[in-house]
């Protein structure tokens, strides 16, 4: 209900535009101008063995393989794209960036089952009415035919925003943050755990820690972008 109304409430201020520069988008475009699009610095990574994303995670849990699809730069157009999904209400870019990461994926998530979008702290969404993950995964399973699955982690803490805070204060942050449920209907499963932003990979390290000991499940790791020098 909620999500249903963040939509409404920014059609009615922008029809129709881009959610970056907020200029018309043309026949063709989708809900991002063909130039924002062309301004996002993407990584490649799905096509590198050992990039960069799963340097960040390594030795920290294990993983099958991860990836993020643009980098999260300063001075690039994916801040203005992250604010739009995160703070404007656009659950409409949310799902578009999901629907390009199958595209430009497909290869990549190729043998996943279930595609899992990371919790919001229960506080940060019920202010915000919807989570942007949320909205990306269901872009993603839409345009891909993968099941997506929003009831078998749930956030159980609320954690502090985690902006200004380095990688121990995070990881202490979001210690016991998740629970999974009735998680031995998704054992010998491939699961993607999705999320929009990795800066130190506190969030998703909390998520998949929280797992039981040796379950027999494949987990990997997508986000729309990396906050690294690209
Ligand atoms: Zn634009």
């Amino acid at each position: 209900m909620l999500h249903e109304l963040a939509k409404d409430v920014f059609e009615l201020f922008y029809p129709n535009n881009c959610g970056l520069c907020k200029k018309a988008i043309t026949k063709g475009e989708e809900h991002i101008c063909t130039s924002c699009l062309l301004s996002l610095a993407e990584t490649n990574f799905h096509t590198i063995k050992d990039n960069a994303v799963e340097k960040i995670l390594r030795g920290r849990f294990n993983f099958h393989r991860a990836t993020s699809l643009y980098y999260f730069n300063k001075e690039g157009g994916m801040q203005e794209a992250m604010h739009s999904i995160k703070y404007l209400n656009n659950i409409y870019l949310a799902e578009h960036f999901g629907k390009l990461m199958s595209k430009k994926l497909k290869d990549w998530l190729q043998d996943v089952d279930h595609i899992i979008p990371i919790p919001l702290a229960q506080k940060k969404e019920s202010q915000r009415g919807y989570n942007q993950a949320f909205h990306m995964a269901k872009g993603l399973s839409d345009a891909s035919g993968i099941a997506l699955n929003n009831t078998m982690v749930a956030r159980i803490k609320d954690t502090a925003t985690q902006t200004k805070m380095n990688r121990a204060q995070r990881i202490e942050n979001m210690q016991d943050a998740f629970q999974w449920n009735t998680i031995d209907k998704l054992k010998g499963k491939h699961l993607l755990l999705l999320d929009d932003v990795i800066t130190t990979g506190a969030t998703v390290e909390s998520c998949v820690l929280a797992l039981p000991n040796n379950i027999d499940i494949k987990i990997s790791i997508l986000s729309l972008a990396v906050a690294i020098e690209s």
